[in-house]
């Protein structure tokens, strides 16, 4: 998990929102008005800010993991933030699914957007663990699962793992300095938060 900053609204959510929102308020069950925070500018800049991956698993939103646009604080409790620009973000299917409609508002949770987030868990392997005493950690981790079970997760961070051991073996061994430089250059970029797993990357080294 790492701290995200949010982007600027974008156009069409500005231009749009308070004819949306009472748009949907009219007809709760109608899809076309509910779905609309899925447009596709909406959608591109929430990719954009979260560098294409799950906010709280750190997974890429792609073929192997799909994601969506996600409410921080669950719409269905707070109707209200619908289309409010900073309560959405994108999620994958396994965190969206596992978080639910938790209260993110009256109950302590982990907003990647709070900048003491990478304070308030540690990575011990492909394993998420919180910070001692900090309970909305914890229950952040052990509701979205990042510490046990979600065997496909684990796997894909284990792998992760292998390959930067053998990256850091190889600048170890490398004996030439041009190589080393660039091998190294590649070892830092896998920390940027754009990539995958970043904050056990950077862990690990
Ligand atoms: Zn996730």
């Amino acid at each position: 998990m790492r701290h995200h900053q949010k982007g600027a609204e974008p156009q069409v959510l500005t231009e749009n929102k308070n004819e949306w929102q009472a748009a949907y308020l009219a007809d709760k069950g109608n899809a076309t008005a509910r779905y609309r925070y899925r447009h596709p500018e909406i959608k591109n800049s929430l990719l954009t800010e979260t560098g294409h991956k799950c906010i709280y698993c750190e997974s890429k939103i792609g073929h192997n993991t799909p994601g969506d646009v996600e409410h921080k604080a669950p719409s269905s409790l707070y109707e209200y933030l619908h289309f409010d620009w900073t309560n959405l973000t994108i999620a994958c299917t396994e965190c969206n699914r596992r978080k639910g409609a938790y209260d993110t508002v009256s109950d302590p949770f982990l907003d990647p957007y709070l900048p003491d987030i990478e304070a308030r868990i540690a990575h011990h392997g492909p394993v998420v663990v919180s910070a001692a005493g900090d309970v909305g950690a914890e229950i952040g981790v052990r509701r979205l699962e990042l510490d046990r079970g979600r065997n496909d997760l684990m796997e894909r961070k284990v792998e992760k793992i292998v390959e930067i051991n053998h990256l850091k073996n190889r600048i170890i061994q490398c004996g030439n300095p041009i190589l080393r430089e660039l091998l190294e250059a590649d070892l830092n970029r896998r920390c940027q938060i754009d990539q995958e797993f970043s904050g056990m990357v950077r862990s690990l080294i």
